[in-house]
């Protein structure tokens, strides 16, 4: 489970970033209309372009349109195809693998010119955890499917561990530029570009850069043709530039509401709805309702601020999936008293004509007047003191 927000961009704002940076990209436009991107193709001045569907999902060579329009990326050669594809793209949904049968809207198109790539590579910087440090993940194979490379060849996969400080030395940078398989005249551009991708990462407080394709041109020069970008939510006070190229349309509605309500709402697939205060609860409590034979079907982390405003906003997101037939709530009140998160619960549970059963699990301060006080309510409240009962009893009373 996630419990870090990442920003994601667009590609052509990827690529716009890359290039203020030095580093090859096609030469590309986007655009928000048909005659927008008639208007970009002339511009290119070629009749070897490729035209890209604008939205924060990966798999979008391989993906089709609510429409039937088969690819979000598509070879074209005249402005009259690109006005003409581009008003099948716009304003439709994209479907990929990654974004399964609800799609991503497509708000722009890209529209760049192709160039002959002679390999087609992949590379990527994430953020190592584990061991406060990043990797650089390269493969000669890359293309449209790394995970189909994974799986079948993982050793075509390198990895490399990169000191944060110290960064990427020219010869690490070399020796991935080789892996990656360009040609003697490409690796010194490779070696080069991968430290700036390294330093790109660093200034805009990445913590993802995914490179796929990274490839040589027939000129021999490097060019990334996509580019994935995320950033770390919590450096959004010191990165505004790249914040302000946030796209709410790609973002799930509930997930934008919780946000504004500086609540992290976490979707899965199961019926039992979870709310809970800090992401190691959060673990804990789906751990304990798998172990029960639970599954969630989401989780709210209302983080320090257990208001009954908080709470009642986050149980009318909890029960927004219909397929929630029971919220456990795990509260630990070290912070705020019991009593005043059960009075928010009850308030909440009653100004939304609640239906369905709510185990409550609740710790600290004034535990016994809380329970007293949902005890009397009269409500579908249930509460617990033990950890396992209230997970027990929630699966139970989830029914499923
Ligand atoms: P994705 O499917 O969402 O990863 O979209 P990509 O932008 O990676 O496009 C899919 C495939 O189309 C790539 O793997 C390339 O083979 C090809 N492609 C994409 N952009 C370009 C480009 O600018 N030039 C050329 N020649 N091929 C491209
Ligand atoms: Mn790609």
């Amino acid at each position: 489970m996630q419990q870090v927000r990442h920003l994601s961009i667009h590609e052509y704002r990827s690529a716009a970033l890359l290039k203020s940076y030095g580093v090859g990209v096609p030469r590309g436009e986007a655009a928000r209309s048909p005659e927008e991107a008639y208007k970009a193709a002339k511009d290119l001045n070629t009749n070897e372009m490729v035209l890209k569907a604008q939205a924060l999902t990966g798999g979008r060579g391989k993906g089709h349109f609510d429409n039937g329009l088969q690819s979000g990326v598509r070879l074209v050669e005249t402005p009259e195809e690109v006005k003409e594809l581009s008003a099948k793209m716009l304003g439709h949904k994209l479907i990929t693998k990654q974004t399964g049968e609800a799609g991503k809207i497509v708000t722009a198109v890209y529209v760049v010119e192709r160039k002959y790539a002679l390999t087609e590579a992949y590379l990527s910087i994430v953020m190592d955890r584990k061991n406060q440090s990043t990797m650089i993940i390269a493969s000669a194979q890359g293309g449209m499917d790394i995970e189909g490379v994974a799986k079948k060849d993982p050793n075509a996969i390198k990895k490399y561990s990169v000191d944060l400080e110290a960064g990427v030395s020219d010869d690490l940078a070399f020796e991935i530029a080789s892996q990656l398989g360009f040609t003697k005249d490409a690796i010194p551009q490779g070696a080069k570009t991968i430290q700036t991708l390294y330093q790109i990462f660093k200034d805009k407080d990445a913590t993802q850069i995914e490179i796929n394709p990274l490839t040589e041109t027939k000129q021999h020069e490097v060019m990334c043709m996509d580019a994935k970008f995320n950033f770390d939510d919590n450096a959004a006070f010191r990165q505004q530039e790249v914040f302000s190229w946030r796209d709410v349309t790609q973002e799930d509605p509930d997930e934008v509401v919780a946000s504004k309500y500086g609540l992290n709402f976490i979707k899965l697939n199961g019926n039992v709805g979870c709310l809970v205060n800090g992401a190691g609860l959060a673990m804990a409590t789906m751990d304990v309702v798998k172990l029960y034979g639970g599954e969630p079907a989401n989780f709210l982390d209302v983080g320090g601020a257990a208001t009954p405003e908080t709470i009642e906003k986050a149980f009318e997101l909890i029960i927004t999936e219909k397929n929630v037939s029971a919220i456990f709530v795990n509260i630990f009140g070290g912070i705020v008293r019991c009593d005043y998160v059960a009075d928010g619960l009850i308030q909440a549970t009653k100004n939304l004509g609640l239906k369905i059963p709510v185990v409550v699990r609740l710790q600290g301060t004034n535990f016994e007047i809380a329970k007293d006080m949902i005890n009397k309510s009269g409500l579908k409240l249930y509460v617990e003191e033990d950890l396992d009962e209230a997970a027990k009893k929630a699966v139970e009373l989830g029914g499923k």
